[in-house]
């Protein structure tokens, strides 16, 4: 080969058939992902979605828009983030605004991910009803952490992500379920607020069907890293599972139960994950997170789930993190 290339020339070669391989590979398999944001209590959202996009496309499966409300708010912390998700400008208010252009093209997408939070202003009435409509036909739904807060007068939206907390829900909107210490699952309809958390910290995760897609080949228990272990959440809980439940072992726990952490939903023809994991940062960097995110947001596109437990997954005594690294 040498005698009709040149270093240069091969090595060009070498990259055009590198890129093309890639390309074959990904154009077939690449779902479509959509990533709301713009209104959450917690000040790491415009980093978080940044990080779910970037764990997504490094699968290779997904390819990941974003799309924010032009109001946004707590945008502030991780300002340099904002610019990445190719948005356009946004304006940062001193409290949550309906936007009355958010209506994202939900049915152009696999799966949509909420990274919206406590106290987010309502959506539009019609892009309300376009969720609802693409969840019926049968969409994929992933909430993550605070996006359990939003919405609490939004029935369907209840509906979809089966436990909700703060809000001023309470016996109204459906029973607490838990799993006691003795491993019974529980559905409590006795009246009181929803929503408690105990300080941050690690805690372990127990695995209550394992056989599910999301949750098979994980260990039966494993730690997350410094979180919230959200307790006392309630809701509809229609048509949900309790794929895993967190113990709160702070020392100033809200309850001494075991609290859903980890849920799938049936809501009309289409699917919902939802995590309560991801607090910060260094929590959405647990490989615990990480992996459950993945493997959740795959299910909810497809019902399926092809990625694989790494060996660097959390076991009963340790947890794990990737250090978060942009790529350009
Ligand atoms: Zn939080």
């Amino acid at each position: 080969m040498y005698r009709f290339f040149n270093q240069e020339t091969m090595n060009k070669l070498l990259h055009v058939i590198i890129c093309s391989l890639l390309l074959s590979v990904t154009a077939e398999a690449q779902m479509k992902a959509l990533i709301v944001d713009g209104q959450n209590n917690h000040a790491v959202w415009p980093k978080s979605t940044i990080m779910m996009k970037q764990y997504l496309e490094e699968t290779g499966m997904f390819t990941v828009d974003i799309m924010r409300t032009q109001f946004t708010w707590m945008g502030k912390r991780e300002q340099s983030f904002l610019p990445l998700a190719g948005v356009g400008e946004t304006t940062d208010l001193d409290k949550p605004k309906t936007d009355p252009d958010f209506l994202p093209e939900f049915k152009n997408y696999d799966v949509v991910i909420s990274n919206f939070g406590w106290q987010a202003a309502d959506w539009p009435e019609a892009t309300e009803k376009a969720l609802e409509e693409y969840m019926d036909n049968g969409g994929g739904l992933v909430v993550v952490h605070a996006a359990d807060n939003s919405f609490p007068e939004w029935n369907a939206y209840n509906e979809m992500i089966g436990l909700g907390g703060w809000g001023d829900r309470n016996e109204t909107h459906g029973p607490y379920v838990y799993y006691t210490n003795e491993g019974e699952l529980v559905r409590d309809t006795s009246p009181g607020s929803s929503g408690a958390h105990g300080p941050q910290h690690k805690f372990p995760v127990t695995v209550r069907v394992p056989d599910h897609p999301i949750t098979e080949g994980m260990p039966e228990i494993w730690m997350t890293e410094k979180d919230e272990c959200y307790a006392k959440l309630r809701g509809p809980a229609k048509n949900m599972t309790v794929l895993a439940t967190g113990k709160d072992r702070s020392g100033k726990a809200p309850t001494d139960r075991h609290e859903p952490i980890l849920m799938v939903i049936d809501y009309g023809r289409g699917r919902t994950f939802h995590t309560t994991l991801g607090h910060d940062d260094y929590s959405i960097e647990s490989v615990g997170f990480i992996i459950s995110f993945i493997r959740g947001v795959e299910w909810a596109a497809t019902g399926k789930v092809t990625t694989p437990i790494p060996d660097d997954f959390p076991s009963e005594n340790n947890s794990t993190s990737r250090k978060f690294v942009l790529q350009k």
